[in-house]
């Protein structure tokens, strides 16, 4: 009996539809050739198109569904003119980060021959790191709750230490993991600013006492704004960077730049019992419907979650689609004929989906 597993997909706003659909025809493709694992795809409602038609941005049985899936697949979401009546944008997104309590936000920085990364690297050095950033707190904390009178403006930022201690384990595991599959150094690198806030501090206390029962990763720490400077001057030197959560915003956008575009950066955000996978970008309103969205973050995406299934169920076909999916983007990115407008080509959204396909049949 072959394995099945249950994914909730949001197809989202804008764009998000556009890169979904492809994206889920390349799942299904790589699940017919193996024929060794079933992915039984359940959409859901959610976001700002939803929230026009009936006042729910996140209804009640879209979250239930998620929660009753093994994985959930998100397209981007939201659109700049739709607000709650607060002003504030539809994001269903960081509400599942909430509700499922999914702490760490996992951003891969990687930058192989193909991509049009912006800087010079030297010996064509390949960047290969991964960010985390805290998802739940942190800045974060009081968003949508802050303070505001006429003279002053408030937000807290909160560290917990259940949250941290959940969240450097995990970044110790993943240094592991990547460590044993050869592609990571084995360090990780709590990046704060423990020199001027004693909620860092606090922070990287915790890091530290965690790293005892890591005893093969290297623990580091660096300070966040030389991170920013290392980051463009030297990133392949790192291999797991974990941070909180404003400050690992901030970092994945630079860590997207350094792919060459948000059209390439992947995401997931991973709690205890649930997942959520989604391209870093937005729903880009102003190409929406024209079929020109570049969906190799939403497809990579797809490709973090494969990995992420393969190993909490031990399928290792899943783990051999995850690599064989971002070999085939790689490929695509490579040749250069199918890239979409964003990344310097002229191709369509469908073109660029047809190339991975292609490349996989190849195989
Ligand atoms: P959000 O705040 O929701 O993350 P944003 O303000 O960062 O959104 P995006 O929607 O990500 O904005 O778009 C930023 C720019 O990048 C836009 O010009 C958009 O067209 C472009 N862009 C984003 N994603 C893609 C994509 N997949 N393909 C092509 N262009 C994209």
């Amino acid at each position: 009996m072959i394995p099945e597993f249950k994914v909730t997909v949001f197809k989202g706003d804008g764009i998000g539809p556009e890169i979904m659909e492809p994206t889920l025809d390349i799942l299904q493709h790589l699940q017919n050739v193996s024929n060794k694992y079933s992915l039984l795809f359940s959409t859901a409602d959610a976001g700002a198109a939803y929230y026009l038609e009936t006042g729910q941005s996140l209804p009640a049985e879209s979250v239930e569904l998620a929660r009753s899936s093994d994985a959930i697949l998100l397209s981007a979401m939201g659109l700049p003119d739709v607000r709650y009546t607060d002003g504030t944008e539809i994001s269903p997104q960081i509400e599942l980060r909430k509700i499922f309590n999914l702490y760490a936000g996992v951003r891969p920085v990687t930058v192989r021959d193909g991509k049009n990364c912006p800087l010079i690297r030297p010996n064509r050095e390949t960047i290969d790191f991964v960010l985390i950033r805290e998802s739940t707190e942190g800045l974060f904390y009081t968003q949508g709750k802050g303070e505001v009178s006429k003279n002053e403006a408030r937000e807290t930022l909160l560290i917990t230490r259940d949250i941290s201690e959940k969240l450097f384990d995990f970044a110790f595991s993943l240094a592991a993991q990547r460590k044993a599959t050869g592609s990571g150094k084995g360090t990780v690198t709590c990046v704060d600013k423990a020199n001027v806030f004693r909620a860092f501090a606090f922070f990287r206390e915790i890091f530290y006492e965690r790293s005892k029962n890591f005893p093969d990763i290297n623990a580091e720490h660096a300070y966040v704004d030389a991170t920013a400077l290392w980051m463009v001057q030297q990133p392949w030197d790192f291999d797991v960077l974990v941070t909180e959560n404003m400050f690992g915003d901030i970092l994945s956008d630079l860590g997207a730049g350094i792919m060459g575009g948000l059209g390439l950066a992947p995401s997931a955000d991973i709690g205890d019992e649930h997942a959520v996978f989604q391209p870093c970008h937005g729903s880009a309103p102003d190409i929406a419907g024209k079929g020109i969205a570049n969906p190799f973050a939403m497809i990579l995406s797809a490709a973090m979650m494969l990995e992420w299934l393969g190993h909490r169920h031990k399928q290792a076909q899943m783990l051999l689609d995850s690599v064989l999916l971002k070999d085939a983007v790689n490929a695509a990115l490579i040749d250069g004929h199918c890239v979409t407008g964003d990344i310097g080509g002229s191709a369509t959204t469908a073109e660029a989906a047809e190339a991975v396909i292609t490349y996989l049949a190849s195989q």
